[in-house]
């Protein structure tokens, strides 16, 4: 997922965590474990997946909108060897029964304690040769489900419905083995109100069926946070044949034009990493209150419309969300421990890929602003904190805590100078041999730095120095060898804040070639301490305050508040009560809560925002404000 977060606290985009050190921390490359879906607990999960293990998924759910619950039967087909029992995860589920096989014979269940962050395990009871099990079930308050209503929505006609299942949030409305170590395929039935369209991580319709009952095949392995569903008044739009993007009516159209260039990111990644294995790659954008940037759900990734700026310009999110489809997606993190695998290679993967289609000054401009956020995260956290390793010890803790742009920024980093260090000759091969070997694979730190070891690092002549790849992992803040970048865009940028400062006015600055990121770099650069006066020369100039981009727009009202601007705090309060992004949500909330007078601000548009938010943002806002979450 893009969470990215710039400034943002924790969380990730979804992410999550595990425990359990391996033993390998102080010699990974010695733990070899032959199996490396097994190679680490997940302590994120409750299931026993040494035990039984779920190979497939079948849902028969109704959506209904009155009651806000799905409710009805997932079907799990087991893999086991003479199991007396199935481990499930759930939270915050209606357990109504369980049967066993094509009989469905009653069964034993118990659903244990309550236990912070994950729920409670559901145990069911199974024979020596028990091949299904069905769990009737309904969702109560559902963290990973939110639903919208018509007024939440761009139509303003008809509710919405969208799923977050990252990190551990796929036991919220589907009791599974929640886990990234365990893959499974899926199939569904979903009822919707008639005119609906529904959606899954699967194989999709284009038009809306009548009937309001729609079918799914995901015939290919997928861990459960890629469990995805989502329903509303949506229209598809084809970039061409094995691509498109759905979207709402009013919508659709700019969508359509935004993302244009999928096709051409699908071809840079097959060039570089090997075949897409998923069948069709699509994108769905959602409302204003999903709280990602995007979401890599297999062959749909759900998109904010936060990036449909009308130029094209923020749709490194899009190179990103379709490069999980390699990284993440069919190559996952055994634990979320282990996020880093799925983020880092993702965030190296993205670069490649906008290098390959806008050039390399575009892809070295988004290094440097990434190098930014990364610094800002060790200079928040701490250089010497643990959480700034990229193998987390995330134990005990939820999985959104911790989650940084550590594993995406160090992560990049840290691949990027083995790439520096061994050549593309050499580097881009073994990343494309590393994905076909570990396809539909979960996989963890300790094996990757083995596999690394044998296919790469021992190969190479003694002249080539990669430093030392421990310290990137298992070490805190950022080892010596960290990779330079030079960005001359971002130098024009700092030559015309400089001018600025000695007194050009803002109107005769510079700018009109200047694209977002050129822009939120100008912007994140101002300098402390300015006057009001400062802020409205701005103003006035570029028009910050009523900004359509919302990456310029969120990183203008936050220095605004900082500056006590009070000119744009209507735009404060519009802004955060009608976008749900964390990402920009934080440091508002965070620049507010900085006086007492914002404090109050903030206290009273978090009460308005409140119920539209998504409980991933507002679980983070809760914290930040000292709300209790009910
Ligand atoms: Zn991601």
């Amino acid at each position: 997922m893009k969470i990215r977060l710039v400034t943002t606290t924790l969380i990730v985009c979804t992410l999550a965590l595990a425990a359990c050190r391996p033993s390998a921390e102080e010699n990974p490359a010695s733990d070899s474990s032959e199996s490396p879906t097994m190679a680490t607990h997940d302590v994120h999960s409750f299931a026993e997946p040494d035990q039984v293990r779920v190979e497939h998924l079948e849902l028969d759910l109704t959506v209904d909108f009155e009651s806000q619950t799905l409710h009805g039967m997932a079907s799990l087909t087991l893999d086991h060897e003479g199991a007396e029992q199935l481990v499930l995860d759930t939270r915050d589920l209606d357990i109504q029964g369980v049967t066993l096989g094509d009989s469905e014979e009653a069964t034993d269940f118990e659903l244990g304690a309550e236990v912070a962050h994950l729920g409670q395990p559901l145990t069911i009871a199974i024979r020596p040769d028990t091949e299904v099990v069905h769990v009737r079930y309904a969702t109560r308050s559902a963290d990973a489900v939110q639903w919208l209503t018509p007024a939440q929505t761009a139509g303003g006609e008809r509710p919405f419905l969208f799923t977050q299942s990252q990190a551990i949030l796929a036991r919220t409305w589907v009791p599974c083995q929640d886990t990234p170590a365990v893959r499974m395929t899926y199939s569904a039935t979903i009822r919707v109100p008639m005119g609906l369209m529904a959606l899954m991580s699967a194989e999709n319709p284009t038009e809306v069926d009548p009937s309001g009952v729609y079918t799914f095949e995901m015939p290919q392995r997928i861990p459960s946070y890629l469990l995805a569903l989502a329903v509303g008044d949506l229209e598809y739009r084809a970039f061409d044949e094995r691509s498109g993007v759905y979207a709402e009516p009013s919508v659709v159209e700019a969508a359509a034009w935004e993302f244009a260039d999928t096709p051409a990111m699908m071809t840079a990644n097959e060039q570089l990493y090997g075949p897409y294995r998923w069948g069709k790659y699509d994108l769905l954008v959602l409302p204003p209150s999903f709280p990602f940037g995007g979401m890599e759900n297999p062959r749909l990734t759900f998109a904010t419309p936060t990036i449909i700026a009308g130029d094209r310009s923020l749709v490194a999110l899009i190179a990103h969300e379709l490069a999980h489809s390699w990284s993440g997606n069919l190559v996952t993190n055994a634990t979320w421990n282990d996020f880093w695998l799925n983020e880092g290679f993702t965030v190296y993967l993205e670069r490649r890929v906008m290098e390959e289609v806008y050039g390399e000054a575009y892809a070295t401009l988004l290094a440097e602003l990434g190098r930014q956020d990364l610094h800002a995260t060790v200079d928040r956290i701490g250089a010497d904190s643990a959480d700034t390793h990229l193998y987390l010890d995330l134990d005990g803790r939820n999985p959104d805590d911790g989650m940084t742009d550590i594993a995406y920024e160090k992560g990049y980093f840290f691949l990027r100078s083995l790439e520096e260090a061994v050549g593309r000759e050499r580097w881009d091969p073994f990343l494309r041999e590393y994905f076909e070997t570990h396809a539909f694979e979960s996989t963890d730190t300790a094996s990757f730095v083995q596999y690394l070891t044998e296919n790469l690092l021992d190969t190479l002549p003694e002249s080539v120095e990669v430093g030392d790849v421990e310290a990137w992992i298992y070490g805190s803040g950022l080892p010596e060898n960290f990779p330079q970048i030079h960005s001359e865009s971002l130098e024009t940028v700092e030559a015309q804040l400089a001018a600025w400062q000695e007194g050009q006015a803002a109107s005769e600055l510079a700018t009109d070639s200047w694209n977002s990121h050129e822009w939120l770099h100008f912007l994140r650069h101002l300098p402390p301490g300015l006057t009001s006066e400062q802020m409205a020369d701005l103003d006035a100039a570029f028009g910050f305050t009523q900004s359509g981009n919302s990456e310029i727009l969120a990183e203008w009202l936050t220095q605004a508040i900082g500056a006590d601007y009070e000119p744009a705090y209507p735009a404060v309060e519009e802004f955060l009560t009608e976008i749900g992004r964390r990402k920009f949500l934080m440091p508002l909330y965070r620049a507010l809560v900085e006086t007492e007078e914002g404090k109050r601000r903030a206290e009273e548009i978090y009460a308005k925002a409140r119920p539209g938010y998504h409980p991933v943002s507002s679980g983070s806002v809760d914290a930040l404000l000292g709300w209790s979450a009910e």
